[in-house]
């Protein structure tokens, strides 16, 4: 059992006031806040440790790489991952998704290869696929959720046609909650030899990730939702796929020799990493995944399956608020709604008068909006420093919401 109190002691932020009420950070699904060691990391890294990496032969330069790269194999860790050269570092999942897409999608798609969405994805886990379709004519195939904000494995898999190329699929919905069961995507998509990306930016924060079990062709996580800092991140790309990929930012790191009319390139992974990289935050982010290592992630989710089922008991008795997403399968994500017409805007503003961060907004999911049927919504999100008590902190905000918008 983790013991919350001692925890949140790890993260100073968490003891500070807004507008004079103690602070209740429910916006973890945005970004998560930071403990004390990876402040330190970051700190010592830029204050005793900094130099540029791969490249110099001077002890500082040595120190930031061994450090630097040491992250690789935590990343891999984290994952399970079996070679630490599976996985490469990226500024987060945005930067993850726009690489497999101009790196192993672009040269290998061709007008009317279809990729297969679910409803449920971020703009992160869209948009890069829009690029493709406006430059090689691909087809976007969405599949929706059911009402409950469930995702069907075989409702995934049956969309799957000869011009299947790649399903692109959240593991963590991260308006609804919702957790997919991505193992059943993969292992059906792999006998039908369609790979899959898994877009892992909210669920590898809560769960254990096993990306060899998984059987997943790529896994993305963003460092700043990590517990790390923002800019940091990495993306797991099985070796299959890593080979049939081409370097698509060009720059210093990522070359072995260049010439006037020539390039060859460094090995994968670096091969796809070019230019200086995010060195201080990709130490931190290694520091934040040996804090959750550290704790133990079926600590931290069995915690956070207390706090969801706390939460899910105290909102449903709101009669005034409608909550987005009861899949049995869900995180302690709630996206909600009040009756009337409160706009998420007033709602999240009323709940910082009393301390309490939440978003608002269409969290980068426009799609999944639509299909819900609404233009916004607010979101508390917890995370593994939360607590009972700000279950009920939130509860009470929103009764005053109440009061106040009806
Ligand atoms: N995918 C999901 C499910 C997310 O929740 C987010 C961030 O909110 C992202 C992708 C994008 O992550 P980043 O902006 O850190 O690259």
């Amino acid at each position: 059992m983790l013991d919350v109190n001692h925890l949140r002691d790890d993260f100073p932020i968490l003891s500070r006031q807004i507008h004079g009420k103690p602070l209740v950070y429910l916006d973890n699904g945005a970004s998560a806040q930071k403990p004390q060691v990876v402040i330190d990391a970051v700190t010592q890294a830029y204050s005793y440790e900094y130099a540029n990496v791969h490249r110099g032969l001077h002890y500082l330069s040595n120190l930031a790489t061994d450090k630097y790269e040491a992250v690789r194999g935590k990343v891999a860790r984290f994952l399970n991952a079996t070679h630490e050269g599976d996985i490469v570092f990226t500024s987060g999942t945005t930067e993850a998704i726009n690489l497999i897409s101009y790196a192993w999608a672009a040269p290998r798609f061709a007008a009317g290869d279809e990729i297969i969405l679910s409803i449920m994805e971020h703009h992160a886990n869209i948009v890069p696929w829009h690029f493709l379709r406006d430059r090689l004519g691909v087809v976007l195939k969405w599949v929706e959720c059911d009402p409950n904000g469930d995702l069907d494995p075989s409702v995934v898999l049956a969309a799957i046609t000869s011009r299947t190329k790649l399903i692109a699929v959240t593991q963590m919905s991260n308006v609804l909650g919702t957790v997919v069961d991505v193992a059943a995507i993969c292992q059906g998509a792999k006998a039908k030899g369609v790979p899959v990306l898994v877009d892992g930016s909210q669920a590898a924060v809560h769960m254990s990730v096993d990306v060899a079990a998984m059987g997943c062709d790529f896994y993305a996580i963003t460092g700043h939702k990590l517990y790390g800092p923002s800019g940091s991140g990495a993306i797991y790309i099985h070796p299959d796929r890593m080979v049939e990929m081409r370097p698509f930012l060009g720059g210093g790191d990522m070359i072995d020799q260049v010439t006037r009319d020539m390039v060859t390139y460094n090995k994968s992974p670096m091969k796809f990493e070019a230019g200086t990289p995010s060195i201080v935050a990709q130490i931190g982010l290694g520091v934040a995944l040996d804090y959750m290592m550290k704790i133990g992630m079926e600590n931290i989710a069995a915690h956070e399956r207390l706090l969801r089922d706390k939460a899910i008991e105290k909102l449903s008795e709101l009669n005034f608020l409608t909550v987005q997403g009861t899949s049995p399968s869900k995180g302690a994500i709630f996206s909600f709604t009040l009756a009337g017409a409160a706009h998420a805007h007033d709602i999240s503003t009323i709940l910082d008068q009393k301390g309490i961060a939440v978003r608002a907004g269409s969290h980068c999911a426009m799609p999944l909006m639509q299909h819900l049927g609404i233009t916004a919504s607010c979101r508390a999100s917890f995370a593994m420093y939360n607590t009972f008590d700000e279950v009920d902190a939130l509860v009470n905000g929103l009764m005053l919401c109440n009061d106040i918008l009806s």
